[in-house]
């Protein structure tokens, strides 16, 4: 069980943190794949701002569906409804 739990892990190509399972394209940061907190605090604030969103409108976006994923991972693995 320890192998198969190690072998779905991944390094992520911007904080160099491992995640599990598929991560994130982290364009146009970086190659490779991203954990879900990148994604959410630097990926897509910065995909945002491209399209001419505001810094901080970018960034509330972000920690909006960052919130949203943790809430939905500890609904998933506690099975108690969250209130996000
Ligand atoms: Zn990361």
């Amino acid at each position: 069980m320890l192998i198969k739990k190690i072998a779905l892990m991944n390094e992520c190509s911007i904080c160099g943190d491992d995640f599990e399972g598929m991560g994130n394209n982290p364009d146009p940061i970086n190659d490779g794949r991203c954990c879900d907190k990148c994604d959410c605090l630097v990926v897509i604030p910065a995909r945002l701002m491209q399209l001419g969103v505001g810094i901080h409108a970018a960034i509330g976006v972000g920690r909006k569906d960052y919130a949203l994923r943790k809430a939905l991972i500890r609904e998933r693995e506690t099975g108690i409804p969250s209130r996000a």
